[in-house]
C-alpha cells in the first residue's frame, strides 16, 4: 500500500473509532460475494493431518488447514468444530490414534457458524448422541445450515446440513467439564455469534491459562461501515479485538492452524511436551494485525464511498 494512501488511514483512525463507538452502521444488505467460478476451497481443508496433543486434555484432531480441538474428561468428550462435511472419518481416525472414540463425544461446541467449521456437525451429532451448545446468534445461523447467516448466506456452497442446538451459551458463561471450567467468551465479528473458550490446565506443577480462540478475520467483500454486512458488525470486530488483546492466557490456538502459528511450534511427529505451545505474547500480536486490516478496510470503504 503506498505510504500517501497509509497516512489517510492513520490521520482518519480517530475518526474512524469515534464512528466505530457511535455505532453508526447504515441499514443491513445482503453482500453478493460467492466462491468465484473456477476456484476452489482450499485443498489443506480437507488434507490429513495428524493428531496432537497441545496440552493437558485438549488436542487437535481437525484437518491440515481446519482446526477440530477435542478436550476430554473421563466422562466424555467436548469436540469443537467439525471442518467439511467429509471431515468425519478423518477426526475418528485422530481420535482412535489418540486412543479416544468418537463415539464417547457428549458435546458438541464450534468457534463460529461457517461451514468449514460447522459441516459435519449434524452428521457427528446423529452418530454420537452428543448435545450442541453455541452462541445465541451462531444457533440461529447453525440451526437454518447457514442461510442467516449475515455475509454468506445465499451462496449455495456455503450451506451446510442444518444443525440443532441444544443449550444457548452466553457470554462469560462457564461450565464444569471433568474436572476443568470452561468459559465462553462472545467473539463476535467473523460471525455474529463467534466465541472463545479459555479454562486452566495444570501440568507439571504450574497452572497453564489455555484458550481457543476465534480470531476476527473479515471475510472477503465483508461491508463494515457503509451499508454494513450487518448492523454493528464493526463494533462487534473493533469490542472483540480489544477484549481478545487482554486475554491473559498462556497458549492459545484458532479455527484455523495458520492463525496461530502452527507450523512455527510444532511438526507432526513431534514427541509431546507441555511447553510446547506457551505463547503468551502471540496472541496480542496476532490481534493487532488483524486490527490493522480493520483498520485499512474501513479506510479503503469511506475512500471508495
Ligand atoms: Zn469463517
Amino acid at each position: 500500500m503506498p505510504n500517501r494512501r497509509l497516512t489517510k488511514i492513520i490521520r482518519r483512525k480517530a475518526a474512524l473509532w469515534a464512528l466505530v463507538a457511535l455505532g453508526i452502521c447504515a441499514p443491513a444488505h445482503a453482500s453478493q460475494t460467492c466462491l468465484p467460478e473456477g476456484s476452489a476451497f482450499p485443498a489443506s481443508w480437507s488434507a490429513p493431518y495428524p493428531a496432537f496433543r497441545v496440552i493437558g486434555n485438549l488436542y487437535s484432531v481437525g484437518t491440515a488447514g481446519l482446526s477440530v480441538f477435542l478436550i476430554t474428561s473421563d466422562d466424555g468428550h467436548i469436540l469443537v468444530n467439525t471442518g467439511l462435511s467429509d471431515s468425519t472419518q478423518q477426526i475418528r481416525k485422530n481420535m482412535t490414534s489418540l486412543g479416544f472414540q468418537l463415539e464417547d463425544v457428549r458435546v458438541l461446541l464450534t468457534t463460529q457458524a461457517h461451514f468449514d467449521h460447522t459441516a459435519a456437525m449434524a452428521e457427528i451429532k446423529a452418530l454420537t448422541g452428543a448435545e450442541v451448545w453455541a452462541t445465541q446468534k451462531d444457533a440461529r445461523v447453525l440451526a437454518d445450515g447457514g442461510a442467516s447467516d449475515a455475509h454468506f448466506g445465499h451462496c449455495a456452497e456455503f450451506l451446510f446440513e442444518p444443525i440443532e442446538v441444544d443449550r444457548i451459551l452466553a457470554d462469560g458463561q462457564s461450565f464444569a467439564w471433568g474436572d476443568i471450567e470452561i468459559t465462553t467468551h462472545l467473539h463476535p465479528g467473523h460471525t455474529e455469534g463467534s466465541s472463545s473458550y479459555t479454562w486452566r490446565v495444570n501440568e507439571a506443577g504450574s497452572s497453564y491459562r489455555v484458550g481457543i480462540i476465534n480470531m476476527g478475520s473479515i471475510n472477503d467483500g465483508k461491508r463494515l461501515l457503509i451499508e454494513p454486512t450487518y448492523p454493528g458488525v464493526a463494533t462487534d470486530f473493533a469490542n472483540t479485538y480489544f477484549r481478545q488483546k487482554n486475554m491473559p492466557l498462556d497458549i492459545w490456538v484458532s479455527s484455523h492452524p495458520e492463525q496461530y502459528n502452527l507450523s512455527q511450534k510444532y511438526s507432526p511427529g513431534q514427541a509431546y511436551d507441555h511447553r510446547t505451545f506457551v505463547d503468551p505474547d502471540g496472541l496480542r500480536a496476532a490481534v493487532e494485525a488483524l486490527e490493522q486490516t480493520f483498520l485499512e478496510t474501513m479506510a479503503t470503504e469511506l475512500t471508495d464511498s
